[in-house]
């Protein structure tokens, strides 16, 4: 087998950004040169590591030390973070390439990557459509082979749906497997940052770098990590694969991704596993408790963005007057929306009645999946409900927008992992995506059995034509 150099792998990694990344605007910012002087160091390093030495591009959410990282917000131009995000930290240790920031939709609210104040992603699959969001840049880069993997993050769904919507695996890690130090705030209780890889076995491998207690965030959990790439077995005997019904409504899922999920089913019934009907009862609330509990915080995190300490800063006479101005154009109408409805929620004649009852009804989703868990090993549904659609279509219908990730925000209330794997294709060749959940730290089980189903399917081996 031919041995490919480091610097090579770098190098192709900056042939294929420059051939093909005017078209998609998936990764938004790069130095080339600082790139490739790392990567010659990398080479000197070769301990024989099979990470060493690939090119990973960050959501740009991420901090890389004396990057730019600007959530692709007008507020934070100009903002280069004094330190590398523990992510980060050890990527570079294990000899991973840092290749660029990843576009995203502002702060990360959205699904499609259009809110983005450098312009939108373009799906590699078809450049009319959205990627996904909000991490679509760095779903958008994996797929048209910009890089090897990406770096994404889920606070109700953007790790897994660009993941779905470009044909690639995501997957959204329990809640405090990987620190959260050095990612910037959306929603502080349902972030995770998570791996966009090509297939399984890079999830795996990613996730094995990525995780681990960390003392910089108290909410990284001090557990053993797991070698995930020991969960790459193709077996899905004694597996018991829950079906919940209630995603599955009448007419709230596209016709062809209801298709590709039923013929997946069988695949897996044929590998040995064993499909069960489950319920999960209060999944109808999740939407709305979501954007109860996601915009209060983000309201609050985003609150530290005025004009005094990060990125922009507008002329005026005094201090109000200057953080009103600084908001006012440094953040986009989505950013806004957000801001307004969370301030609304949390103040002291509304807490109660929004946020509090919220928070009631995110204890009853997680325990919905408790439930489920105690009848079978692993759940799965459709990632999204429809495949990529139109850039423009959705983006004055907040609401439908929104929508999108009604499949996956309930794991991100009960703090679950969750993968989406490629698992067809409709018939104007747009990628669909299936997802899997699992029990809090069982990640195990989400690798085996997308793997278990990806070597039984071609369709993460089908590239899009660039
Ligand atoms: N699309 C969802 C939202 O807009 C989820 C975003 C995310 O996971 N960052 O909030």
């Amino acid at each position: 087998m031919k041995q490919i150099s480091i610097p090579d792998t770098t190098k192709a990694s900056l042939d294929r950004i420059a051939a093909v990344n005017k078209k998609l605007n998936a990764i938004i910012y790069l130095d080339r040169e600082k790139v490739l002087k790392e990567a010659e160091g990398t080479r000197r390093n070769v301990g024989g590591i099979a990470t060493r030495g690939i090119p990973i591009a960050i959501k740009d959410n991420i901090c890389v030390k004396d990057e730019p990282t600007t959530c692709a917000s007008r507020i934070l131009k100009g903002f280069k973070p004094p330190y590398d995000a523990t992510v980060i930290r050890k990527l570079k240790n294990a000899g991973f390439i840092t290749v660029g920031k990843a576009n995203m939709d502002e702060f990360a609210f959205g699904s499609s990557c259009e809110t983005s104040c450098y312009g939108p992603t373009r799906n590699p699959w078809n450049l009319e459509m959205i990627p996904g969001g909000s991490s679509g840049g760095s779903a958008a880069a994996v797929a048209a082979g910009e890089v090897s993997m990406a770096l994404g993050s889920d606070t109700g769904g953007s790790v897994r749906q660009p993941a779905a919507l470009c044909g690639i695996v995501g997957m959204k890690p329990t809640y405090g497997r990987v620190s959260r130090y050095g990612l910037i705030a959306f929603a502080s209780s349902l972030d995770q940052i998570g791996p966009l890889t090509a297939n399984v076995t890079d999830c795996a491998a990613l996730l094995n770098v990525i995780s681990g207690h960390d003392e910089m965030d108290s909410t990284s959990a001090d557990l053993p990590v797991p070698d995930f790439t020991k969960s790459l077995v193709k077996n899905a005997k004694k597996l018991k694969i829950g079906v919940p019904k209630e995603y599955f409504p009448e007419g709230g899922i596209d016709k062809e991704v209801e298709k590709a999920i039923s013929k997946s089913k069988d695949v897996l019934k044929s590998s040995g596993a064993e499909i069960v009907d489950i319920s999960l009862p209060n999944t109808e609330y999740a939407l709305s408790c979501y954007y109860i509990i996601a915009p209060a915080e983000a309201s609050s995190n985003l609150a530290r963005f005025d004009g005094d300490q990060y990125g922009l800063r507008e002329d005026a006479k005094g201090t109000i007057e200057m953080h009103t101005k600084t908001r006012t154009a440094g953040f986009g109408d989505e950013a806004k929306r957000r801001i307004l409805l969370g301030t609304y929620s949390l103040s002291s004649g509304y807490y109660k009645a929004y946020y509090l009852k919220a928070m009631k009804v995110r204890t009853l989703i997680k325990n919905d999946f408790l439930q489920a868990f105690k009848v079978c090993d692993v759940i799965l549904t459709a990632t999204s409900p429809t495949a990529a659609f139109k850039i423009g279509e959705k983006i004055n219908d907040p609401l439908s927008m929104y929508l999108s990730d009604i499949f996956t925000i309930p794991a991100n209330l009960a703090g679950i992992p969750g993968i989406s794997v490629p698992c067809g294709f409709t018939k104007s060749g747009l990628p669909v995506g299936m997802q899997f959940l699992a029990k809090p730290f069982d990640e195990e089980t989400l690798i085996r059995t997308a793997y278990t189903f990806e070597q039984n399917t071609d369709f993460h081996k089908k590239k899009p034509n660039l």
